[in-house]
This record gives C-alpha cells, sequence and structure tokens, in this order.
C-alpha cells in the first residue's frame, strides 16, 4: 500500500505546506528564467527538501509552465512524478559515500539532457561524502556545464566544506509550524475522508516534532490501528492509546512536581506512568513539550511560581536524560537519575547521595539508590550533605569488578571500540582517570580517540556513578611498527581482525 507520505507528497508549488519564502524565490527564479546551477537546501528531516527538490526540477523542464509552477500535465512533468525521466538523478550519498560515484556523475555531467532542458542532480545527505568526493564534486560546481542544476541536501550543512557552501545559493529549511502540519493533516483526512477530533490530531502534530513526515506516519498508524468506521471521530483517546502516550495530566503532574523539587511525588507519578504501559520516550517528549510552553509563557508573562532557572535546569535534565534513553537498557533509569538531579538541593547534592551510597554499601546499585531515595528524601539528601565535602571517585577494583559488564555495554555503542577495550588491562585511578595497560600503540590510538573517550565515559558515568577518562600504557612500544602502521591506515575492518588475533 502507498504509504500516505508518498501519496500526499507535494507535487507542485502551490501544494506545499510551510516553507513558504523558500518557494517564493524558486517559483520566481524559474518565472524569471533566472535558475542557478547549484543549491544547498539545509534543513531538518521531514521538512519538505527532497520534495522541494523535485518540483523544481519539475518546473525547470516543463515544457507549459506557469509563472513558474509546473503544470504537471506535460511528459516531463509526468515523467519526473513516475520516477523514470532520465535527466533527474537522484543520489543518495548516505549510501554511496564513494568518489566512485561522484566520479561517474563528472563522466556524465557533461552529456546534454535526453529529455528535458535541464538535467538535474538531487545529492542527499551530502555531508556524507568522502574528502575525496567532496573535492571531485568541487571541480564540477567551480566550472558547472549551463544545462546542469545541483540540488546537494543536507540535514547538517555544517559538515559541508566551506568551498562547497561557497558555490551554492543556499535554502534554510525550518520545522513546521504546528498549525502548518495540522493543516496538512486536515487536508489529507479531508481526501481519506476520515474524521478526527481537532484535539486528536493536535495531539499527532505535538507529537511529530515539527516534520511533516513523521506526522503522516503517526497518522498512518492510528488509522491502521484503529480503521476507519462509518461516523466514527477518531479522538483523543483512540490516539493516546495508539502512541502510548501518557495522559496530559499525569504529564503535568510530573512537571509539577519537579518544579516543586518533589523528589519522592516525581518519582511516584513517574513509576506509575512508566509502569502502566506507556512508551518512556513519548512520555519524556511530552514533558519537554509541556516545559516548553511552560518556559514560553515564563519569558514573555513572567508567569508561574517558579524560577526561571529551575525550570532551565528541568529542561536540561529531561533533554539529557532523552539522549541517554537511546542508549541505555534500563529505560527507566536515565529519567530517574534526572529526577534525583533536578531534586537535589544542588549539584553536589546528588552527587554525593549518588557517590556515597557506592561507598557506603559498595554493593548499591544506582536503581536502589534511587528507591531508596524515595522513602530516605529528603533527610539523606541533608545529612550526607555534611558528612561528605569531597567527591568520593571509583577505586581500581571496582573497576576491575565491572570491567567485563563495562566492555559488553559497550558492544551496541561502538562493536570495533569493545574489541580494543577489550585487550586492555585495568592498572590504576588518578582521581577520574584510569590508567589502561595495551599491547599495541594503535590500542592507545582507538582509545584515545575522542570516540573512545566520549564512549567510556558514558558507560563508567552510567555504571560506577563517574565519568572516568582514559589514558593508555603501551607495552610492545617497538614491536610489530609494520602492524602499526596498516592499522594508522584507519581501515576499521583490519582493526578489528587484528584486534582479534593479538591477544
Ligand atoms: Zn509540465
Amino acid at each position: 500500500m502507498e504509504t500516505l507520505y508518498r501519496k500526499y507528497r507535494s507535487q507542485d508549488f502551490n501544494q506545499v505546506f510551510g516553507q513558504k519564502s523558500n518557494v517564493m524565490i524558486m517559483q520566481k527564479q524559474v518565472a524569471d528564467s533566472h535558475v542557478g546551477h547549484s543549491y544547498l537546501f539545509a534543513g531538518p528531516r521531514g521538512t519538505g527538501k527532497t520534495s522541494l527538490a523535485r518540483i523544481f526540477s519539475k518546473a525547470v523542464n516543463c515544457s507549459s509552465s506557469k509563472k513558474g509552477n509546473p503544470c504537471l500535465k506535460c511528459s516531463s512533468c509526468k515523467s519526473i512524478a513516475q520516477g523514470r525521466f532520465l535527466d533527474l538523478i537522484e543520489i543518495d550519498a548516505a549510501s554511496n559515500r564513494g568518489i566512485e560515484e561522484i566520479r561517474r556523475l563528472r563522466e556524465r555531467v557533461n552529456f546534454s539532457p535526453g529529455e528535458g532542458k535541464y538535467k538535474v542532480y538531487i545529492i542527499d545527505e551530502v555531508h556524507m561524502l568522502t574528502n575525496d568526493a567532496f573535492n571531485a564534486l568541487l571541480k564540477t560546481l567551480e566550472e558547472p556545464p549551463s544545462h546542469v542544476i545541483f540540488i546537494l541536501a543536507t540535514t547538517e550543512a555544517h559538515k559541508i566544506p566551506q568551498t562547497i557552501i561557497s558555490r551554492c545559493q543556499r535554502f534554510s529549511f525550518n520545522l513546521a509550524e504546528d498549525e502548518t502540519i495540522l493543516a496538512k493533516l486536515k487536508y489529507i483526512c479531508k481526501e481519506e475522508d476520515v474524521k478526527f477530533t481537532d484535539k486528536a490530531l493536535m495531539t499527532i502534530v505535538k507529537n511529530s516534532g515539527g516534520s511533516f513526515r513523521d506526522s503522516e506516519s503517526i497518522l498512518e498508524k492510528v488509522l491502521g490501528a484503529v480503521g476507519v468506521v462509518k461516523d466514527h471521530k477518531i479522538d483523543f483517546e483512540d490516539v493516546v492509546d495508539i502512541l502510548g502516550l501518557a495522559e496530559e495530566k499525569e504529564v503535568v503532574k510530573l512537571v509539577d512536581s519537579l518544579l516543586r523539587k518533589d523528589m519522592s511525588r516525581s518519582l511516584k507519578v513517574f513509576d506509575k506512568v512508566a509502569s502502566g504501559g506507556v512508551s518512556i520516550f513519548q512520555f519524556l517528549r511530552q514533558s519537554l513539550e509541556y516545559c516548553r510552553e511552560l518556559l514560553i509563557q515564563k519569558v514573555s508573562h513572567k508567569k508561574g511560581e517558579f524560577s526561571l532557572q529551575h525550570l532551565l535546569k528541568v529542561i536540561v535534565e529531561l533533554s539529557d536524560a532523552e539522549n541517554r534513553l537511546k542508549y541505555t537498557q534500563v529505560a527507566q533509569l536515565p529519567i530517574e537519575v534526572a529526577i534525583v538531579k533536578i531534586c537535589g538541593d544542588d549539584e553536589n547534592g546528588t552527587q554525593e547521595l549518588i557517590s556515597s551510597g557506592s561507598v557506603e554499601g559498595k554493593k548499591k546499585k544506582l536503581p536502589e539508590l534511587v528507591s531508596n531515595a524515595i522513602t530516605q528524601i529528603p533527610g539523606k539528601l541533608k545529612t550526607t550533605k555534611k558528612v561528605k565535602k569531597e567527591r568520593v571517585l571509583v577505586d581500581l577494583d571496582t573497576v576491575k569488578k565491572s570491567w567485563s559488564k563495562i566492555i559488553d555495554k559497550m558492544i551496541p555503542y561502538n562493536h570495533h571500540l569493545s574489541a580494543f577495550f577489550r585487550k586492555a588491562v585495568p592498572m590504576k585511578v588518578q582521581r577520574d582517570i584510569l590508567i589502561l595497560q595495551v599491547p599495541f600503540r594503535f590500542h592507545k590510538q582507538r582509545i584515545e580517540s575522542p570516540k573512545g573517550r566520549e564512549v567510556f565515559a558514558e558507560i563508567s558515568k552510567e555504571l560506577l556513578s563517574s565519568a572516568l577518562q582514559c589514558s593508555c600504557e603501551v607495552v610492545c612500544r617497538d614491536a610489530d611498527e609494520d602492524l602499526d602502521d596498516i592499522v594508522s591506515q584507519n581501515n576499521d575492518v583490519v582493526l578489528e581482525v587484528l584486534g582479534d588475533i593479538i591477544e
């Protein structure tokens, strides 16, 4: 079955929802025959970059466009819509990172278009190209044949070399406003002859994060699950059930408790929500969305009985939890940690709660600490604060005991890295630096790489409650320099194989 996203993809400039100024400028360029040769479409996913790139390709090739808008009837309009127009070449840089694709592009680029007036190259996720590929592309952008148009689309413009960017006309795509997405969903519902209450549709909009594509796939999911029943209006409750959303009042309760620094209530509310089968990710999103509303109210009307600073802390910690949620095995944990951090008196208070626990009862884990916190707060925080002034860091024994766990935990983050850490032996802990002994220099290079440090800090923070740095000592300093050289070519596959051979 055709997805709603495909079915309702805009076909001409008039059908585009949002991105009004981009649409106006592009359409005017076509109408005035002032078309450039290279464009950069930059913005988040689901904001219509490739849809608009295709409409633009139609417009420049249309034989009877009106005021720059493609007619959708001529042979090139039709053939682009059906995806069989030979002069529209779409390259997905995410899967074609190599220089080969760009080299082939350079060979073909000089041939005149076969069907239309212009040959259009759309390179999606262009930031994924390798440096060599970028250099090859740059040569073409410097002297583009007059019949060629490049549209480079990206979600991460900052990763594109300045030399490329400076050759392009840049169009920025923004996340759509709620009202714009709502308008499109309403349009789709009308076409599909299905009925939603406004609140139900708005809930879908709020959960799409400004992306048309996401909103349409949620709509599709809801329709698929509820089915279309004549005269039945799909309502808020239906959407909530299907999305695994928490009820609004739970969201309000949690954020309210966090703003009052009521740890016990916050943890209880969250526990109830999490055990009720609600998607924790969605719940977090809803909570952040609600915080955002509060923030806007606070800034514009100075409303609310909490400080702006504390609200910002809530937002920062919840966003942090949202990021962690992507990696953790125990889905509740990041939010529980966030709650403890937010409701602790200050940063030291929480730090001590966590680290003093690991000293007092060596075996205590964070989840226990958190559940203890429900009954022991606020007394626990206050007393521990007086007793312990200095941060207690991890000792070598604790690291050694958890070492295999740390490595196992690393596998889903980065398989190669875990192979290198597996070869390392923990030797010493100096403050927050863990000294490791490794067999070869390339182990050191990989473990001490930014990625290696980041992953290790993340995992040690989670498992040992302390973000550790690592520093490596190489055992075989002079041995196998050749091996080192091969590896320094940075070939991950070679690295992994070698990593496993050297025991
Ligand atoms: Zn046409």
